[in-house]
C-alpha cells in the first residue's frame, strides 16, 4: 500500500510510514463499523427510557463510554420520562386538591 500522507510505498503490515512518520494503523478503522452497528442510537431505547426511567438511567451509565449514541437516546428518554412523571404527579395533586377541597369545605 501507499502512505495516505506522503504517497511513499510502505509495507502492508507497517504501523507507521517510514518516510514521513504518519500512523497508518488500520485497526481503529476496522473496529469502528462494528461499534457503530451496535451503537445505532435507536429510538427504541428512548421509549424504553421514557417508560422505565430507572432502566434508561442504568443503560445511560453502562453505555456512556461504549455506545454514546444509545446512551444519549436512553438518557434523554429517561429524562423526559422522569420529568413527565413529576409533571403528571403535580397535575394529579392539583386535581385532587381542586376536587377534595370543595368537598371538605362545604
Ligand atoms: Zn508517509
Amino acid at each position: 500500500m501507499y502512505c495516505q500522507n506522503c504517497g511513499h510505498e510502505v509495507n502492508d503490515n507497517a504501523d507507521v510510514c517510514l518516510n514521513c512518520g504518519k500512523i497508518l494503523k488500520q485497526t481503529s478503522n476496522d473496529t469502528t463499523p462494528i461499534k457503530k452497528s451496535k451503537d445505532s442510537g435507536s429510538i427504541g431505547w428512548g421509549f424504553l427510557g421514557f417508560f422505565f426511567p430507572l432502566i434508561g438511567l442504568i443503560l445511560y451509565l453502562v453505555w456512556k463510554d461504549t455506545a454514546p449514541n444509545n446512551a444519549s437516546i436512553a438518557g434523554k428518554g429517561a429524562l423526559i420520562g422522569f420529568i413527565s412523571g413529576i409533571v403528571l404527579s403535580i397535575i394529579m395533586y392539583i386535581i385532587m386538591i381542586l376536587v377534595i377541597y370543595p368537598l371538605i369545605s362545604y
